[in-house]
Formats: structure tokens, C-alpha cells, sequence
């Protein structure tokens, strides 16, 4: 029996490997973290930082090269029966909403099928009435149903994958980018719809986003990736407030405040240098070739990530000379 302040979702030294030509591709390297039931953590970093092949290793749709991913104190890695079992439980949703979407299937097809292939309704009034109330409850219209992704918006299909997700009504939802290829003012909706779902349905939420503006306000924690590795995870509030990693700190001097005052006096910190090579064996810190505070030890030792505050964990040797 899990204990009730137990993590719903638990991710331990995570690595996910790709060999190529050039070499092997360390995508994801050693990510630990915790999702609570009801919790939304954003997991925020530059394209190519390894937050989608997190969460698709998560789902079991990229190999697992070492590490542990438990559902419910359930290990699904390397337990292909128990990631069969666990998959309704954990669904994700896709940055794109115009790829995601088969365009030769009704909309009502896409949001029926996970019900058909797991045999959740028998015969097809009730399945119709699923579809419809799923719709219905991501606030599209159940008449049109029988339209096919083309005919809808980008906000509108966004919400049909989500409708879809919700089929099988799972616990955790990795969402993966899911409102950067909307318009800013869909955005918004969107993410209102997001927030209002996982209320209702108390829902846990893995959200992924290459932006920090849009992850702050959905998320209760945030864990900022670089270079496959997690480099800082800490409440909102306290990321925002006060980072501790020079990386964090970049990423929020992009981030536009709407006071034209404070914006105009802000400084952007420029995220200059070379990332290293995927396929490179890295010495000392993997951010030290972009860091402008870089020093000594940074060349020679890898910061862990350490809690370096009550609740607020950071992947640098700064904190400790302070
Ligand atoms: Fe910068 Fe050094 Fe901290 Fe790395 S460990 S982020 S190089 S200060």
C-alpha cells in the first residue's frame, strides 16, 4: 500500500542514450525528480535540452538506458507488462496540434479510439456519448463531431488532443510544448482550460515549455533543464524570485515583464558561447562555456544538484563560496 504523501510519479537517475555516428547522444543524463497528485511542475530549458525525451521515456516511447520511473511506487522500467498497465494512467499531449491529429479520422474516431483499443464503452451509443461528454468537457461543441482536424483551429485542435488524452482518464499528463505553435491569445485559453481541468479532475501535470514565461504561471514547481541535465528545481515563487543557477538567471532575464518601466531598466543577460556537443564527454560544468560567472573550480569538478535552500536545488558551485 503506497502511503498518501507518497509521490505519484517518481523519476531516478534517468538517462537516455541515442548512438549515432558521430557518437553516443547523452539526451538525458541522470534527471531525478518527484510529481505529487494534484501537482504541475514545469520543466523548462533551451530546444534540445532533453525535456520531451524525458517525458517520452516516461511513456516508455524512448529506451530507458539507466534509471528508475515509478508509478505509484510501481517500477515501469525494464517491466514491460507493468508500463502496458501503467500507459492509460499517463498520457501525453503533443506540441503540435496540426501533426498530432490524423487527418483522415473524424474528430470523433480520434477521441473514441482510446476507448475502443482499451474497451473502456461496449457498443457505439455509449461510445458516442463518451466522445460527446469528453468534448464537451474541454469546451468544444459535440456536434461537431463528425468533422475531420482540418476543419478546426489550432486552439480547437489543441483541445481535441486534450480530449483524447482525457479518455482514459488518466492520473498524470505529460504536455509536451502544448501551447507554442498557438497564437498568444489562444495561449491563453489554453492554458485557463489546462488549469481549470486539472482543478476538476485533479489532475498531475508535467509541463513542458522552452519559455518560462508560460510555464509560471500553471506550475507549483519548476525544474529548469540543460544539456540533458536537471540544473535547477524549485517552487515557482522561489525560482522566480530568487534563482540560484547563472543559467536560470538567463532564462529569466528573457522572460518580458508588463510594466514598461521595470522592462525598460531590465538587463538581458545574453546566453552567449558554445554548448558543448551532445556526443562530448563534458569536464567540470556542462554550462561553464556559456557561464559569465564561471571560476576555477568550475573547470575541473560537475556540480550536483544540491539543496542549497529549503526546497530549492541547484546544479552550481556558486552557492557554497557564498
Ligand atoms: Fe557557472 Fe560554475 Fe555554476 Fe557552472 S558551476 S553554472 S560554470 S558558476
Amino acid at each position: 500500500m503506497t502511503p498518501p504523501d507518497a509521490p505519484l510519479l517518481s523519476v531516478s537517475g534517468l538517462c537516455v542514450r541515442f548512438p549515432t555516428a558521430g557518437g553516443v547522444v547523452r539526451a538525458v543524463e541522470g534527471v531525478s525528480f518527484e510529481l505529487r497528485r494534484g501537482e504541475t511542475l514545469g520543466l523548462v530549458g533551451e530546444s534540445g535540452s532533453g525535456k520531451s525525451t524525458t517525458a517520452r521515456a516516461i511513456v516508455g516511447l524512448v529506451p530507458v538506458a539507466e534509471g528508475s520511473v515509478r508509478l505509484d511506487g510501481t517500477e515501469l522500467v525494464g517491466a514491460p507488462a507493468a508500463l502496458r498497465r501503467a500507459r492509460p494512467r499517463l498520457q501525453m499531449v503533443f506540441q503540435d496540434p496540426y501533426a498530432s491529429l490524423n487527418p483522415r479520422m473524424t474528430v470523433s474516431s480520434i477521441v473514441g479510439e482510446p476507448l475502443v483499443v482499451h474497451r473502456r464503452v461496449v457498443g457505439r451509443a455509449a461510445l458516442d456519448a463518451r466522445v460527446c461528454r469528453l468534448l464537451e468537457t474541454v469546451g468544444l461543441d459535440a456536434s461537431l463531431r463528425r468533422r475531420y482536424p482540418h476543419e478546426f483551429s489550432g486552439g480547437q485542435r489543441q483541445r481535441i488532443g486534450l480530449a483524447r488524452a482525457l479518455a482514459l482518464e488518466p492520473d498524470v499528463i505529460l504536455l509536451d510544448e502544448p501551447v507554442s505553435a498557438l497564437d498568444v491569445s489562444v495561449q491563453a485559453q489554453v492554458l485557463n482550460l489546462l488549469e481549470d481541468l486539472r482543478r476538476r479532475l485533479g489532475l498531475t501535470y508535467l509541463f513542458i515549455a522552452h519559455n518560462l514565461g508560460v510555464v509560471r504561471h500553471v506550475s507549483d514547481r519548476i525544474a529548469v533543464m540543460y544539456l540533458g541535465r536537471l540544473v535547477e528545481v524549485a517552487s515557482r515563487d522561489a525560482l522566480f524570485g530568487a534563482p540560484l543557477h547563472p543559467y536560470t538567471e538567463a532564462l529569466l532575464s528573457a522572460v518580458p515583464v508588463p510594466d514598461p518601466v521595470v522592462e525598460a531598466a531590465r538587463r538581458r543577460i545574453p546566453l552567449d558561447g558554445e554548448i558543448p556537443s551532445p556526443t562530448a564527454t563534458i569536464a567540470g560544468c556542462p554550462f561553464r562555456s556559456r557561464c559569465s560567472k564561471a571560476f576555477d573550480r568550475c573547470a575541473t569538478d560537475a556540480p550536483a544538484l544540491r539543496e542549497h535552500r529549503p526546497g530549492q536545488w541547484a546544479a552550481c558551485h556558486l552557492p557554497e563560496r557564498s
